[in-house]
């Protein structure tokens, strides 16, 4: 029960009792819900973007109704020097962050800079607790993200035991040195309810492989979304759908991204997104969320911790395919739309959306509003001219560097939420995870 109700019940008498009896009690008599969902890289120009082609400059999103607003800011520590920062983040010191409340360094997975020693994550306590637990990403279960929240390991790429014998960075997880081995292994010692997303490949076949492993531990496999529409309920459940990451549900025409300016100035013609017909067959994000909340609440009483990662978002930014990432974004808001209303029914749900860092992409104009000085002037970067639904155009740009993948941006991420009393105002990401743990009673 929240804090506006308890005091519009309480009535008149409240009034009499000090304000601070208005500050958010949490009821432990209810059962209690987090559902963390992270749109990977989704800064404000990414919701922008995604807003305008989707819905229209004054449409809505899901996202724009959830009454509960704050920005988040996020800490990366050097790896070699105690007290220096760095400041611009990778997906797995931040999602280290949300999911264990502890800063760490760019890489890391739930571990802790130079000492590698592990941190407990949100997970864990909460399985620990009793509640049941689930992770759903659209990148490979064993990206840093999803990673994040279930395993332990000193570097991001220690993915699979092939990768655990030739990186130096795995050395002290090898299972023959006495460690936890490989993020997939890891993955399939768990304790999740349920871990749905792609990287089929990295959980291996046969004897000894990650995916024998978790099958031993009780898990079944699901590989197609017929799978998952029919998985046992009982069960454990690891959805590898797709043998990498997703497929994009939208791509640009032709597989055109960002393109630079050319000879004379002459900016590329304008991109029209089609749908990614690459993307059939794979569950959506909103079909994954919805088996996991039904699953996460067989038990009457017995609450659920659920991470939920919109991951292309960011991919498809490094690569600056704008129009995959409006796609991404507009999974996020599907699979929050529904997470809104059942939270309606179920009083005691906090649901927070947020992203791990910023990106690339800049909405900017189509051509430079400059121009009209009679100098030919435009972009360093690459830009994308977007065909919208309305017939006009929008600029994105791209221009971290001159490489083939562009960089994460280093500014503080928004965050939305079903419950205003719950977190406001500035934040970091390890507060987030406070707030979180704090709802669960951990
Ligand atoms: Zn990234």
């Amino acid at each position: 029960m929240s804090i506006a109700r308890n005091c519009k019940h309480a009535g008149m008498l409240m009034l009499t009792v000090a304000l601070t009896a208005c500050t958010y009690m949490p009821d432990t008599r209810q059962t209690r819900n987090v559902v963390l969902l992270i749109g990977d890289g989704m800064d404000a120009h990414q919701i922008t973007i995604a807003r305008n082609y989707l819905v229209g400059p004054t449409g809505r999103l899901a996202l724009d109704d959830l009454p509960g607003r704050a920005d988040v800011g996020v800490v990366t520590l050097d790896e070699q020097t105690p007290g220096v920062f760095r400041y611009v983040p990778d997906s797995a010191n931040t999602a280290t962050a949300l999911a264990t409340g502890t800063a760490t360094s760019r890489g890391r997975v739930a571990t802790a800079p130079r000492t590698d020693v592990d941190l407990p994550t949100i997970v864990e306590l909460a399985a620990a607790a009793g509640y049941r637990t689930g992770v759903i990403s659209t990148a490979e279960v064993t990206d840093a993200t999803p990673a994040s929240f279930v395993a332990h390991i000193a570097g991001r790429w220690c993915k699979t035991p092939r990768d655990m014998g030739r990186n130096p960075l795995c050395a002290n997880d090898r299972v023959e040195a006495g460690g936890p081995g490989s993020i997939a292994r890891q993955l399939a010692g768990s304790d999740l309810d349920l871990l749905l997303g792609g990287g089929r490949e990295d959980f291996g076949e046969g004897d000894g492989s990650p995916r024998a492993l978790a099958e031993t531990a009780g898990f079944t496999v699901l590989t197609t979304a017929a799978d998952l529409a029919a998985a046992p309920p009982a069960n454990r459940w690891l959805g590898l759908f797709t043998e990498g990451n997703f497929a994009p549900r939208m791509v640009g025409e032709d597989g055109r991204t960002a393109e630079q300016v050319g000879e004379g100035g002459a900016f590329p013609a304008p991109m029209t997104c089609v749908d990614n017909p690459g993307a059939s067959g794979q569950p959506g994000m909103l079909e994954m969320t919805r088996s996991a909340v039904a699953r996460l609440t067989q038990d009457p009483g017995r609450g659920f911790f659920l991470m939920v990662e919109s991951a292309l978002i960011d991919k498809a930014s490094h690569v600056r395919n704008p129009c995959s990432s409006i796609a991404e974004v507009a999974q996020l808001d599907e699979a929050l739309r529904f997470l809104v209303n059942f939270a309606d029914g179920h009083g005691e749900t906090l649901i927070i959306v947020t992203a791990d860092h910023t990106q690339a992409a800049q909405l900017v104009p189509n051509t430079s509003l400059y121009q009209n000085l009679g100098d030919p002037v435009h972009t360093p970067g690459r830009i994308a001219r977007i065909q919208m639904p309305d017939g006009t155009l929008m600029g994105v740009n791209y221009a971290t560097n001159s490489y083939f993948v562009e960089e994460h941006t280093g500014a503080h991420v928004p965050l939305h939420t079903n419950r205003p009393e719950v977190l406001a105002g500035f934040l970091t990401q390890s507060d987030v995870y406070g707030v979180m743990r704090r709802f669960l009673g951990l």
